[in-house]
């Protein structure tokens, strides 16, 4: 690793800029806070590199000394997708994050996969082209660890995965050689599909230096509702009649109690204060008309749930902050935590007429077990999250989570579910994957590992071992 780490540093020009080997910097790639899972060791080196050769020039050197290498752009996962369990050096793409191309007659833009989601939508706002890039998953996250875990978010009920958007990549191979998955019509049925392929292989096929990507017309018109529910089971139960009937919200979030609280608590609405009960939050875009039609319509399905009420933000400055407290919940409970505990968040994804029961289920065990357990989700996909906060030093609470955890996924896989709608498999959901897809699906995905990265040296210890 050493040998590896000097000439990489010599090719890329000698500078610390380009490598480092400072602890902090070692530490803050290889551990994760928010991840529910992390490993003892830590990358050796961290590079910087600052176009597609010079990524190159890393995987080559890294092939020829058989040395991990661990891409990393937002660092936002949550299954310790960029834990380094055998060293390694780990490729941070802050010095690539530009935006190349927009080409606004074709509703495209080809970018750098060190730019985040919303710096690309404040970029295509500067520049007023009236279009935007529906995938919204942590706010920090960056194209590059989007396309690699096929992110999504609360847009997804509307607009898809980010393996809908993704037209073409620029991917490094584990020996250092560059290719282009495709050319860039919004079809293609040209030979075999890499970006199916790549996109959510986690950095274990190819390292991506470049994405084009599809956009969306920013709707014209926005609403956003809060219906607070008597029972979880009501609210996830009316969140699956609107999706039965089709009506096109553009978002449906499911929050318990807990999660309403702590909105509450956090403050970003005030002084609005929310019902802390299972709520849904829907919503709504497209002319002032299909909004007040689709209101009506979600009104008229969820009643019989016996909503207590069916609340609006007020102004497009509540709509933001009220969806930003969503998307930040995950942070809201790491300040909240207790000295000493830590937070296992974890997603799973089950056909619609199964949600209610596997949540329910899922978090009445947890609560049975004594743990602090929250719910959330994007309930429209039948995608949902449960946030345990434990202390690993109880041994106890420790084992309880893990069991809690375990259970839930299992419940999921038998509801002919997955153990992960969206975040990912990464160092932590190996041992699910595995119980998901069986030992045949397994060996095919490791003959296309094998066949690409012959030394396993592409995030080595991520989706499976060898
Ligand atoms: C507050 C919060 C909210 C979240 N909400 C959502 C949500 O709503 N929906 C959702 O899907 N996820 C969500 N996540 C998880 C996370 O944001 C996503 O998994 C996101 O796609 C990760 O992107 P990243 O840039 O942070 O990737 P990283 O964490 O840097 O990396 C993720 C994986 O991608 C690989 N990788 C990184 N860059 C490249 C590259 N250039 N080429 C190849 N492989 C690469 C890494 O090796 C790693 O395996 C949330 C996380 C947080 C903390």
């Amino acid at each position: 690793m050493v040998k590896a780490i000097d000439e990489i540093r010599n090719e890329l020009g000698g500078s610390d800029d380009a490598v480092s080997t400072d602890d902090e910097d070692l530490k803050a790639h290889g551990f994760s806070e928010w991840s529910s899972v992390n490993v003892d060791v830590l990358p050796v080196a961290v590079a910087y590199p600052r176009s597609t050769d010079q990524v190159s020039t890393i995987a080559r050197i890294c092939h020829k000394y058989k040395v991990p290498v661990i891409p990393y752009s937002g660092g936002s996962s949550l299954e310790g997708h960029t834990a380094a369990p055998f060293g390694g050096v780990s490729v941070d793409f802050a010095f690539m994050d530009r935006v190349l191309e927009v080409r606004e007659a074709d509703m495209d833009v080809t970018v750098q996969p060190g730019i985040t989601w919303s710096d690309l939508n404040l970029e295509l706002e500067k520049r007023g082209t009236g279009y935007f890039f529906p995938i919204d998953p942590a706010p920090s996250a960056k194209i590059g660890g989007m396309v690699a875990t096929n992110c999504s978010g609360t847009n997804a009920v509307r607009y898809g995965t980010m393996r809908d958007w993704v037209i073409n990549m620029t991917v490094v191979l584990a020996d250092g050689s560059i290719i282009k998955t495709r050319r860039r019509p919004r079809k293609c049925s040209a030979g075999y599909n890499l970006n199916g392929l790549l996109v959510g292989s986690e950095g274990t096929l190819g390292i991506v230096t470049e994405a084009t990507l599809k956009l969306a017309a920013i709707p014209e018109h926005f609403s956003v509702a809060v219906v607070p529910f008597p029972s979880l089971k009501g609210a996830v139960s009316a969140a699956a009649a609107v999706i039965r009937k089709g009506v096109p919200v553009a978002a449906l979030e499911l929050m318990d109690e807990e999660q309403m609280r702590i909105v509450n608590e956090g403050g970003a609405t005030r002084p609005r204060v929310w019902k802390e009960t299972s709520t849904l939050f829907f919503k709504f875009s497209g002319t002032e008309g299909t909004v007040l039609d689709n209101i009506e319509t979600v009104k008229a399905l969820v009643k019989p749930f016996g909503p207590d009420a069916f609340e609006f933000a007020r102004d497009k400055k509540e709509q933001e902050s009220l969806w930003s407290a969503r998307k930040e919940s995950l942070y809201s409970l790491l300040a909240l935590r207790k000295e000493g505990q830590i937070l296992w968040n974890t997603d799973v994804a089950v056909p619609l007429g199964a949600l209610a029961r596997v949540i329910e289920e899922s978090k009445s065990e947890a609560k049975s077990l004594g743990l602090s357990v929250c719910v959330k989700g994007h309930v429209g996909d039948g995608n949902f999250h449960e946030n345990i906060t434990y202390s690993p030093r109880d041994p106890i609470e420790a084992a309880n989570t893990e069991k809690a955890v375990k259970n839930m996924v299992k419940r999921a896989l038998e509801a002919e579910g997955t153990c992960t709608g969206e975040h990912g498999i990464g160092y932590g959901k190996k041992k699910a994957l595995s119980a998901e897809v069986g030992d045949g699906t397994l060996l095919v995905m490791k003959m296309l590992k094998k066949t690409l990265d012959p030394h396993w040296i592409l995030n080595p210890g991520k989706i499976f071992d060898p």
